[in-house]
């Protein structure tokens, strides 16, 4: 028998739930904070986003002019951000489903402002550094561009010199992050910006994860170089809402200096059978739950719940940064601006550590150039960043008395995949882990 065909008869719905709890029970327990990545959970929110999610759940964005409340969300959703990021009443935007399609589609602008402007390239390049995120490169490959990397230096940040030296005459776009997800650091944003100002070339800020804290992180003080529209040279910002603007999952904005930049981002079709067709971004249907969620969110919390929210964690992640500077065997990675960072060690292996750590019940995610543990601080945190700390003094004695078993199987494709001389062999391992990850 199939099992995997549909039953001819459904189940009762409380057998399904019932089903689906029972394939949870073992997943991590974000909401205790056992996760350091993807979830930004803020308690006193749940309730809330839960509510306006559900009285939205069938609501349409790709019908603007049939639910008009959903326009209203969305336009004042892109107007609160490009604000927040020292935008003046030019800039426009999008709303869209994450911080890849913002990025998609801001790539995707760029590359047909240089198709109008500059249709002598045969082969535009995208010029990114080595620590921007990888939705830049996955854009490209979709949208026939070459990404270019600029290397970083020994603090972690792109180099300048060597931007200078790789951007050309193809280059129609450089990118800058602020912050950058692997080390947290924030780009040199003024002179990146200055080098694509200087060959006319359009310079997108990628705040994917910084945008909604940064702003925040500077007013309590902390030191934040200037990375948004106040810069001159920004072209276009990317900052998701799902992220730390605390939103339901499926909200990101992407904005521009001015509408005539984001004109390139539209598609419309006129000789369809169905009507006159267009849409803003890449998708079609878009999920009211979410869009309302967003808009929600930022009214709710204002500048004083973002400010007392970055606070906490803030506090958090200086006890943490703090902690892990104390021991000897550790060494965080680069200049973290904010709430999130990565830490190695040149004594033992951050690989090992993380199984260390995972077999104590957390879960956190390994990075391989360099081979480091890579944490993200959110308010779930605050009650047992201590109990961590406990436990990774302990992995850091383990680790050093050669405690430690096998490598688990996550650590050991980090360790190979990092090593392997020939990149396209790590490019074949990844496309075969992926293949079994989907598989039933
Ligand atoms: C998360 C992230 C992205 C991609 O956003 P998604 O919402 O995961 O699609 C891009 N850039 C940075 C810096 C990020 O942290």
């Amino acid at each position: 028998m199939d099992t995997f065909a549909l039953s001819e008869l459904g189940l009762p719905q409380d057998e399904v739930l019932r089903l689906m709890r029972e394939a949870r029970a073992n997943d991590a327990d974000w909401k205790a904070g056992r996760v350091w990545s993807m979830v930004y959970y803020a308690k006193e929110l749940s309730e809330f986003k839960k509510q306006v999610y559900s009285e939205f759940i069938y609501e349409n964005g790709l019908g603007p002019m049939t639910f008009r409340c959903l326009r209203k969300f969305e336009n004042e959703v892109v107007a609160m951000t490009a604000r927040m990021l020292g935008g003046d009443a030019a800039v426009a935007g999008s709303l869209t489903s994450g911080g890849s399609e913002s990025i998609l589609m801001a790539v995707k602008s760029a590359r047909d402002r240089a198709r109008e402007e500059r249709p002598e390239i045969p082969e535009p390049e995208l010029l990114l550094p080595a620590s921007a995120h990888p939705a830049f490169d996955k854009a490209a490959h979709y949208l026939g561009l070459r990404s270019v990397k600029i290397p970083l230096t020994t603090a972690l940040k792109p180099d300048l010199r060597r931007a200078r030296e790789l951007i050309g005459p193809s280059t129609v776009m450089m990118v800058g992050s602020a912050f950058d997800y692997p080390f947290g650091g924030v780009d040199p944003i003024r002179e990146l910006a200055a080098i694509a100002a200087e060959h006319d070339v359009w310079f997108h800020v990628d705040s994917c994860m910084g945008g909604f804290l940064l702003p925040w992180v500077r007013k309590l003080g902390y030191p934040v170089p200037a990375f948004d529209f106040s810069v001159p040279g920004v072209t276009s910002i990317s900052a998701d809402v799902h992220k730390f603007g605390f939103a339901a999952k499926g909200a990101s904005v992407v904005l521009y200096r001015d509408a005539s930049l984001r004109r390139h981002q539209y598609f419309v079709e006129t000789e369809w059978s169905g009507g006159l067709y267009g849409t803003p971004t890449l998708t079609g249907a878009r999920p009211g739950g979410a869009i309302a969620t967003a808009w929600a969110v930022m009214r709710h919390l204002g500048e004083e719940g973002y400010l007392r929210l970055a606070k906490g964690m803030m506090e958090t992640r200086d006890r943490m940064l703090a902690a892990i500077r104390a021991i000897p065997e550790l060494r965080v990675l680069g200049d973290p601006a904010a709430t999130v960072f990565a830490f190695t060690s040149d004594v033992l292996s951050p690989f090992e550590l993380a199984d260390l750590m995972s077999a104590r019940g957390w879960y956190v995610e390994r990075q391989h150039l360099p081979p480091a543990v890579h944490l993200m601080v959110t308010p779930a945190h605050a009650e047992v960043c201590d109990a961590f700390l406990v436990d990774l003094r302990e992995a850091v004695g383990r680790a050093k008395t050669g405690g430690a078993t096998d490598l688990s199987d996550v650590s050991a494709m980090y360790g190979m995949v990092g090593t392997l001389p020939d990149r396209s062999q790590a490019r074949d391992v990844a496309l075969e882990v992926l293949g079994g990850i989907y598989s039933l």
